[in-house]
C-alpha cells in the first residue's frame, strides 16, 4: 500500500491529545451543564458526549496497554455513543426529538459490525468506513437541528454549532473517500497520515464545538435577558397604569375609603371622599388614629367593630355615626374587611354618608307624626312639637316658632321649644310681640327667605329675646310662606356647629308642613263651629229665638212617641195673639215684632227646661208639656195668658199691650198623634177667639171640652 505522504505523526500521541483536549471540553461542558441545567435542556448530554469521547480515545490510545477487548471493542463504540449523546442533547436544547430509534437502531447495528470486524474478521478499514458513516449521520443530524433551530434567535445562535457540525460532516466524507482511495493495513498505530490528519481535526472541530457550544449558550441568556429586560418594562408599565387606575378609582368614590392598620388603628391611605366628607386632610389623617380625631360619635361603635372583624375577618352594613372635623354627627353604613398589605393585618374600610337618606326617611315619618299628634292637641302644642323635631334635626338647643298677623304687623301665637322654656327662657308666653320690636330673625319675614347667622355675637343689635333667655350663639330662622307673604317664622339655635344649607332645607321643610297642618287644623275647627251654627240656625226663629216650625215638630213628634212609650201625660197649647193685625197697623211692622219678641220672652219665662215651645209662624206659638195632663196645661196655660196681659210695650210714649187666645188639648184616645192634638188645639183656640178672645179653652179631661 503506498503512502501519498509520509506518516509523519504517531497516532498514539495523536489519540492522546485527543483525550486531553475531549477532557478539557468535558470539563467546560461540566460547567456549562452546573450554570444552566435549569435555564436550558440538553446540557447534560453535552457532558456526557465528552466523556464518552474522553473514554473511547483513552481505550484507544491505550492500544497494547490494556486488553484488546476494551481498546478495539470499545474505544470506537463508546465514541460513536458519545455522538448520539450530543445529538440527544441538541435535540433536547432546541426543543425537538428527532430519529431517536433508528439511532438507537444505528448504534447497535454500529456496535454488532465493528464487534464483527474487530474480531471476528479483523478489518480496520471496514472499521474506519463504519466509524465515519455513523459519525456523518450523527453529526449530519446535529447540523440540521441546529440549522433548523424553530425562532430567529436561535437560529442564529445555532450558527456556529451547526456549521461546526457541518464541518465534522465534511471530515468524515473525506476520510470515507480518503480511506477507500488509500484503504490502511490492520495496523492502527501505524495509520497513514491522512488518518491521524483526520483524528487531530476530528478533536479541533470537537474544541471548536465545545467553543461554539459555550458561546451559543451565551448568545442564547444575553438575548433572554434583553427578553426578560423588555418582559420587566412592560410588565412595570402595566403595573404603573394599573397602580393609577386603582388610585383614580379609589379617589373618584364618593364614598369615604380608608385603609387603617390593625394593631395601631392608625389611618394608612385615605381617598378624597374622606377628606370631602370629614374634613380631614390627607396629610392630617395618614399616621393618625379615628379615636385620636374624635371620629367615632359613639366610642362603643368602634369596639363593635373590632369585636366583628376579629370574630369574621370583616363586617358588613354597620351602621355608625362618624364625628366631622366641624363637629357635626354624620348617619354613616360602613363595610369593613381584614386584608394583608406587606404581610401586615389592615382594614380596608368603605363608608357611605347616609345622613340625607335617614333625614329625608325622617321627615316622612315626622310629618305622620305631626298629623297624627294633631287630632288630639291644640296648635300650639303641634307648632311645639314640630320645633321639637327641627331642633332634634339639626343638633339645635333652643327654637321658636311663630305665628305672623301680618295685618296688624305682630308677632302672635309665639311658641318656644320644650328645651327653649326648661333650659332657655322661663317665659311661656309674651302675649302680642310688635314686628318691629322683634329681633333679628324678623329679617327673614321681612326678606321672606331663610336667614342664617353663624356667629351671633358678631351682629350689631340682635335684640327680640324674652327676658331670661340664654345667649344665643347661632341662629337659623326660616320663614313660611303663603301667597309669597310669611305667614309664621320658625327659628332654631345654638347648633355646635354652622347651620348648613342641609339645616336650612330641613327646617323649611317641616316649617312648611307643621303649618299646613295648622291651617288645615283650623279651617277644619272652622267648618265643624260653622256646621253647629247652620245647624242651630236651621232649627230657631231668628226673631224670637225659639224653635221654628221644623223644630217644633221634629222635637214635639218625638216627645208624643216617647210619651205614648211611657204612657205618660202630654199636654199641647196653640197660642195666637188677638187683633195682632190692628198693632202692625197702628203701630208699625217694627213695633209688631218687638212685641212677638217680647212675649216670646215672656213665655220662655214661664216654661220649664223640659217644655217644647216653637213659633209655628206669624203670631202663633205653640207649648208642648211633656208630663202634663191636660188639667194642668190648662191652669198653666191661663198663667201665660196672664202674663202676656200684664206685658207692656212702651210705644210713642203710651204702653202698648196685647192679650192672647189660647187652645189646650192633650194626648188620648183620638189625640195619639202630634197633629191631631195641634188639630185639637187649634179648634179650641178659634172657639176661644169667637167667644171673645184672651181666654183659654180646651180640654182638661180626656175625650172631653172644658
Ligand atoms: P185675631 O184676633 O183674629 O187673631 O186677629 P188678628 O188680627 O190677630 O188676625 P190674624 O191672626 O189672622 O192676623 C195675623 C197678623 O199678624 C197678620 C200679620 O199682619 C201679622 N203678622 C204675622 N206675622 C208677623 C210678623 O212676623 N211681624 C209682625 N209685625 N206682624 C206679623
Ligand atoms: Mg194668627
Ligand atoms: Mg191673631
Amino acid at each position: 500500500m503506498e503512502h501519498v505522504l509520509p506518516n509523519i505523526l504517531d497516532m498514539r500521541t495523536v489519540l492522546i491529545g485527543f483525550a486531553l483536549s475531549s477532557l478539557l471540553c468535558a470539563g467546560v461542558m461540566a460547567a456549562l451543564w452546573r450554570q444552566n441545567r435549569d435555564r436550558f435542556h440538553g446540557t447534560g448530554f453535552w457532558l456526557v458526549h465528552y466523556v464518552l469521547l474522553l473514554l473511547g480515545s483513552s481505550f484507544m490510545a491505550l492500544r497494547g496497554f490494556i486488553p484488546d477487548g476494551l481498546s478495539i471493542g470499545l474505544g470506537s463504540p463508546l465514541i460513536i455513543a458519545g455522538a448520539l449523546a450530543m445529538l440527544v442533547g441538541v435535540e433536547r436544547f432546541v426543543g425537538r426529538s428527532g430519529l431517536r430509534i433508528p439511532n438507537y437502531l444505528l448504534l447497535a447495528a454500529f456496535v454488532a459490525l465493528h464487534e464483527y470486524f474487530a474480531f471476528d474478521h479483523a478489518n480496520l478499514n471496514a472499521r474506519n468506513h463504519l466509524l465515519s458513516v455513523a459519525f456523518l449521520l450523527l453529526n449530519l443530524q446535529c447540523a440540521l437541528a441546529m440549522f433548523r433551530g424553530h425562532d430567529q434567535g436561535m437560529r442564529r445562535a445555532a450558527f456556529w454549532p451547526g456549521a461546526v457540525f457541518a464541518a465534522l460532516c465534511l471530515v468524515c466524507l473525506l476520510r470515507i473517500g480518503v480511506d477507500l482511495a488509500y484503504p490502511v493495513n490492520n495496523d492502527f498505530m501505524r495509520s497513514n497520515s491522512y488518518s491521524t490528519l483526520s483524528v487531530i481535526s476530528v478533536q479541533m472541530l470537537q474544541v471548536a464545538l465545545a467553543l461554539s457550544l459555550v458561546l451559543m449558550l451565551n448568545n442564547r441568556l444575553v438575548a433572554e435577558l434583553a427578553d426578560e429586560i423588555a418582559m420587566r418594562g412592560r410588565t412595570e408599565a402595566e403595573l404603573r397604569l394599573s397602580e393609577e387606575k386603582f388610585y383614580k378609582a379609589f379617589n373618584a368614590s364618593p364614598d369615604m375609603v380608608a385603609l387603617v392598620r390593625l394593631n395601631d388603628g392608625r389611618f394608612v391611605e385615605v381617598n378624597d371622599g374622606f377628606s370631602a366628607q370629614l374634613g380631614y386632610s390627607r396629610q392630617q389623617a395618614l399616621g393618625a388614629s379615628a379615636l385620636e380625631m374624635g371620629l367615632w360619635a359613639e366610642p362603643r361603635d368602634r369596639e363593635r367593630l373590632l369585636a366583628g372583624l376579629r370574630e369574621n375577618g370583616r363586617v358588613r352594613d354597620w351602621e355608625v355615626d362618624l364625628r366631622t372635623r366641624s363637629g357635626i354627627v354624620l348617619n354613616c353604613l360602613g363595610t369593613s374587611n381584614v386584608i394583608d398589605v406587606g404581610g401586615e393585618a389592615h382594614v380596608l374600610a368603605i363608608v357611605r354618608n347616609i345622613t340625607e337618606r335617614k333625614l329625608a326617611d325622617r321627615i316622612v315619618r315626622t310629618r305622620l307624626r305631626l298629623w297624627e299628634y294633631a287630632a288630639d292637641h291644640s296648635v300650639r302644642e303641634l307648632m311645639r312639637k314640630a320645633l321639637d323635631e327641627v331642633e332634634d334635626m339639626t343638633g339645635s338647643r333652643i327654637g321658636f316658632f311663630h305665628s305672623i298677623d301680618a295685618e296688624r304687623n305682630r308677632v302672635d301665637p309665639q311658641v318656644w321649644s320644650a328645651r327653649t322654656n326648661a333650659t332657655a327662657c322661663s317665659v311661656e308666653r309674651v302675649g302680642h310681640l310688635p314686628l318691629e320690636r322683634a329681633g333679628v330673625w324678623a329679617d327673614c319675614v321681612r326678606q321672606g327667605e331663610p336667614v342664617v347667622h353663624n356667629d351671633y355675637a358678631a351682629l350689631a343689635r340682635p335684640g327680640g329675646l324674652p327676658p331670661g333667655h340664654v345667649p344665643v350663639l347661632r341662629e337659623l330662622t326660616v320663614p313660611v310662606l303663603r301667597e309669597g307673604r310669611p305667614v309664621a317664622v320658625l327659628g332654631v339655635g345654638n347648633k355646635p356647629a354652622d347651620y348648613t344649607d342641609l339645616d336650612v332645607g330641613h327646617a323649611v321643610f317641616i316649617a312648611d308642613i307643621a303649618w299646613s297642618i295648622v291651617e288645615q287644623k283650623r279651617s277644619y275647627e272652622d267648618i265643624v263651629r260653622l256646621n253647629a251654627q247652620l245647624r242651630s240656625q236651621a232649627m230657631t226663629d231668628e226673631l224670637t229665638g225659639l224653635r221654628n216650625r221644623r223644630a217644633f215638630f221634629l222635637h214635639g213628634e218625638e216627645e208624643v212617641r216617647r210619651a205614648r212609650r211611657y204612657q205618660a201625660p202630654l199636654a199641647l197649647l196653640m197660642l195666637d195673639l188677638d187683633r195682632f193685625k190692628q198693632v202692625n197697623d197702628t203701630c208699625g211692622h217694627d213695633a209688631g215684632d218687638r212685641v212677638l219678641a217680647g212675649v216670646a220672652a215672656a213665655l220662655r219665662q214661664n216654661m220649664r227646661e223640659i217644655d217644647i215651645i216653637g213659633r209655628l209662624g206669624g203670631e202663633e206659638f205653640c207649648i208642648l208639656l211633656p208630663n202634663t195632663p191636660g188639667q194642668a196645661a190648662a191652669g198653666l196655660a191661663e198663667r201665660l195668658r196672664r202674663s202676656v196681659a200684664e206685658l207692656e210695650f212702651p210705644f210713642s210714649g203710651a204702653a202698648l199691650r196685647v192679650t192672647v187666645s189660647i187652645g189646650v188639648s192633650e194626648l188620648g184616645p183620638g189625640r195619639e198623634t202630634l197633629e191631631a192634638m195641634l188639630r185639637e188645639a187649634d179648634a179650641a183656640m178659634y172657639r176661644a177667639k169667637s167667644q171673645g178672645r184672651d181666654r183659654v179653652l180646651g180640654a182638661p179631661t180626656p175625650g172631653g171640652p172644658v
